[in-house]
């Protein structure tokens, strides 16, 4: 009972499938009626027969294909029939599909190949697969032909585009040999293309002629797969698509390759092709030029050696060294320098080159490209040239002493190098008196007198401004310096320009390294420092370096060093000496001094970096930090006791600071401070050294309210007529005044002096330094208006003055003060200097 169902359903799929039919209509049709196709099923019952045209009743078995089944084979064959299983999705047997040659026309492969496809068609019907109909859906949907050819080169299959683009109805294609599809001059790329393709998982592409329908050829853009292997399948699937795109493509490809070929000949330049083998391809006009071709012989008729290239070191690049030849060899020259000599004319090239890859990245070709560089090397050279010398005077520079101290270290390692740095003294004046022009032939002169008559003399090289440096080795610091002195003195001959006779005299530091320790700098470094120590001495002199010089270079180091941690770490606090009324005994204020908070805890005090502040251009945040810190305590102590005055010091440096003035306003109004309270302390050389701009801004904070003193005043100039230049309140007499003012002394006249001429201009003058009770006597009997020292108290700390200032104890006099404050010796303050 079941059987017969699944015989029926069997039957039911397969004869209602009419492709299936089809399939079986146009083999058999196709053979002439010369074959029977039957179709049975895993009963042994035949659902389906034809011969021919003509659909036959079902018959019985034939004795093979029994045995077909009996032994569960996929396929039997002979000369007469082939037979192939019917399988399910999991491949077991579930019927079986028979092609009988009746006569012998109808060849044996194309018998297989018709039994495999109706089997492989059977199968997925009897299965009823969804995604096999979903497939054909698709491949009958396709725009593409789709062509299945078996191992004979006979079409087994074809889908329904064949018609759109070729015109045939499917059947008329199905066993049709490809020979008779392809266009005869087009049959021996098709069938190589088609050997290439068999039994490899390649697909391969190309565009052939295909007859269509009316028998008109029609370029078709092929691609094919080898699917023999695949029993479902049996033969090569080839797609195919109308292939007129293609002659479009190629038209653009032509157009391109007429465009390429223009802007190649355009180009600046030179091009030069090559096929795998070095031959030439293109030779465009640039390359003729720049290699000196002629440019009527065609590109084919040259040699690769009709091209000379110079490598770097000027060798010819022949054989396997000529650029085409390293290009083909697998490296690619991403631009290599090289010259080439043309029509007697040297040139510089910029020669860079890769291989042209095919499809499949083997090389087929190289190209070069040769980008003319003469012109830019030689404005480089002639830059170069000049960039080493000094324009004003013609000697070597820097870069080129750098250059030739460098040549040192590599050539002359064992040599004692010695370097004199000089430095023309007060050169700056010649210059601001007589203008750049003199100056200039004044430089000029001094030049020559500094070029040594001496064959060991290396280099002379001006540094900029009037700073030279002479190179030359010497056998020892004595002959150094002897030499150095020399040319002190040879500078020192009068120098006469446009009648005017000018002197000059320079400072020399001398310093000396061997080759070998060139690279440490060390050279350059110490003539500095020694030069230092030349002006410091008074200048017009050499000297030379030493490791005291070295020794002081490294505290100045490690003062910069706290210094510059203070001001980040906010180390650097401010210490608050009180200034006393000579008459009333009164606390009037303090002045406040700069001290770093070291890590230890212990202070280090204004000498361990003031110094060191001012010449490395920290004074200026030192200054103004110590300001913002002196008006805050200001303000503090005026909450405990109003009226108190702060006096703040600052260097010359500071004042001529840009924002000197708006810095100094801007703090007293943010602390709300009363700004006659604040007096800023200047020493004389820093308002009348530094020129009119100081004075300006001196100026400008006196009509803001700010008092002025004068510091130190007795150790600069000590001219009695500047006072009369500064807006000026108060005037601060130096200590070392002060420790010697028994009457009789110049110190006791001349202090007697500034007392006399501040009372006149109405000005305030403080006594610095009293240590002792005979010299607060003195300065009380002379006059003095203020007394600051130790006599009464060394500078105290903001927590000390404020709880002083609260204690119920102050009456506001000096006698208020703490007894520990007082340091009536000349025990030093209990800080490290
Ligand atoms: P200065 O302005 O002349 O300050 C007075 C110096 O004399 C202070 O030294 C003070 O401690 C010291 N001194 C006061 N009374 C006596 C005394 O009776 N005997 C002795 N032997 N010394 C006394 P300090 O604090 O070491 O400051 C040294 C210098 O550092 C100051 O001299 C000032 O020129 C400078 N300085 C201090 N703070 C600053 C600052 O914030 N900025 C700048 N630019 N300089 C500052
Ligand atoms: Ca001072
Ligand atoms: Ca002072």
């Amino acid at each position: 009972m079941q059987q017969i169902e699944e015989s029926r359903r069997t039957v039911a799929q397969l004869s209602g499938d009419p492709s299936l039919i089809d399939a079986v209509r146009v083999a058999t049709s196709l053979a002439k009626s010369e074959v029977e196709v039957a179709i049975f099923d895993q009963h042994r019952a035949v659902v389906v027969a034809s011969l021919g045209q003509t659909v036959l009743q079902p018959r019985p078995l034939r004795p093979t294909e029994q045995a077909l089944l009996d032994h569960d084979g996929r396929h039997q064959l002979d000369e007469r029939f082939s037979s192939f299983a019917i399988l399910s999705p999991r491949g077991e047997v579930i019927g079986a599909l028979t092609v009988a040659r009746t006569g012998d026309e109808f060849d044996p492969d194309a018998m297989h190949g018709l039994a495999r496809l109706c089997a492989t068609r059977a199968s997925q019907l009897a299965t009823g697969s969804d995604d096999q109909d979903v497939a054909d859906l698709i491949l009958h949907a396709l725009r593409d032909a789709v062509v299945v050819v078996d191992p004979g080169f006979r079409v087994t299959f074809t889908n329904k585009a064949i018609s759109t683009q070729l015109g045939y109805h499917p059947s008329e294609v199905i066993g049709m040999n490809v020979a008779d599809l392809v266009h005869p001059d087009d049959l021996d790329s098709a069938f190589s293309s088609l050997a290439k393709l068999s039994g490899g998982d390649e697909v391969y592409r190309s565009v052939i002629r295909v007859k269509n329908s009316s028998g008109d050829f029609k370029r078709m853009d092929v691609t094919g797969r080898d699917l023999s292997n695949d029993s479902r399948v049996g033969g090569i699937v080839l797609s195919l698509r109308d292939g007129n795109h293609h002659t479009e493509l190629e038209n653009t490809l032509n157009r391109n390759e007429r465009l390429s070929k223009a802007i190649v000949e355009q180009l600046q330049d030179g091009i030069v092709a090559t096929d795998a083998l070095g031959a030439l391809l293109v030779v465009n006009d640039a390359a003729r030029r720049i290699l000196g071709l002629d440019p009527t012989v065609p590109a084919a008729a040259l040699k690769l050696e009709d091209m000379t290239f110079l490598d770097a070191s000027g060798h010819v690049a022949q054989g396997s060294d000529h650029p085409v030849r390293q290009v083909l060899a697998g490296s690619e020259l991403p631009g290599q320098e090289m010259s080439t000599i043309a029509d007697s004319k040297y040139r510089n090239l910029v020669v860079s080159g890769r291989p042209v890859l095919g499809t499949d990245g083997e090389t087929i070709g190289t190209v070069l490209g040769l980008h003319d560089v003469t012109e830019a090397r030689q404005t480089e050279r002639e830059f170069r040239a000049r960039s080493l010398h000094d324009q004003l005077t013609g000697l070597p520079n820097r870069r080129k002493m750098d250059e030739r101290l460098a040549t040192y270290l590599d050539e002359k390692p064992e040599l004692l190098v010695t370097a004199c740095l000089i430095d023309l003294d007060n050169f700056k004046l010649i210059n601001d008196t007589h203008g750049h022009r003199i100056g200039d032939e004044v430089l000029r002169a001094a030049t020559k007198r500094v070029k040594l008559d001496r064959h060991n003399t290396d280099l002379v090289v001006r540094l900029g401004g009037d700073e030279f440096v002479v190179l030359f080795d010497s056998k020892d610091a004595d002959e150094a310096l002897a030499i150095a002195n020399d040319i002190v003195s040879n500078l020192r001959q009068p120098v006469t320009i446009n009648n005017m006779t000018f002197t000059l005299t320079a400072s020399i530091g001398v310093a000396q390294v061997r080759g070998s320790d060139i690279g440490s700098g060390d050279l350059l470094r110490h003539a500095d420092l020694a030069l230092y120590s030349a002006k410091a001495k008074g200048r017009n002199r050499a000297e030379r370096f030493t490791d005291e010089l070295a020794n002081a270079a490294k505290i100045a180091d490690s003062q910069r060093e706290t210094l510059r941690r203070a001001l980040d770490e906010d180390a650097l606090e401010m210490h608050f000496q009180p200034l006393v009324d000579s008459v009333s005994d009164k606390l009037l204020g303090f002045e406040s001094l700069a001290r770093c908070r070291n890590r230890n805890g212990t202070l280090v005090a204004p000498g361990g970096f003031v110094d060191a502040a001012s010449s490395s251009g920290l004074i200026w945040e030192l200054d103004s930090k110590a300001f913002d810190l002196s008006c805050k305590a200001a303000a503090a102590m005026s909450v405990a006791q109003p009226g108190l005055s702060v006096a703040c010091n600052f260097s010359a440096l500071s004042i001529v600071q840009p924002d000197f003035v708006e810095t100094i306003s801007e703090t007293l109004t943010r602390y709300e401070l009363d700004p006659s309270l604040m007096c800023i302390e200047i020493t004389e050389s820093a308002a009348f050294d530094t020129g009119p701009a100081a004075i300006a801004a001196l100026l400008s904070l006196h009509d803001r309210g700010i008092r002025l003193a004068l510091d130190d005043f007795g150790t600069g100039y000590s001219s009695l007529a500047h006072i009369r230049d500064l807006p000026l309140s108060v005037v601060k007499v130096d200590r070392t005044f002060i420790g010697k003012l028994e009457a009789g002394s110049t110190e006791h006249a001349i202090a007697k002096a500034i007392v006399a001429l501040s009372a006149d201009l109405d000005l305030t003058v403080v006594a610095e330094g009293v240590e002792t009770q005979e010299q607060l006597d003195l300065a009380r009997s002379m006059g003095f208006n203020v007394i600051q020292g130790w006599y009464y108290s060394r500078a105290q700390s903001l927590a000390d003055v404020l709880s002083m200032l609260a204690s119920k104890s102050s009456d506001g006099t000096a006698t208020a003060l703490p007894e520990h404050w007082m340091v009536r010796s000349d025990a030093s303050e209990d800080i490290a200097a």
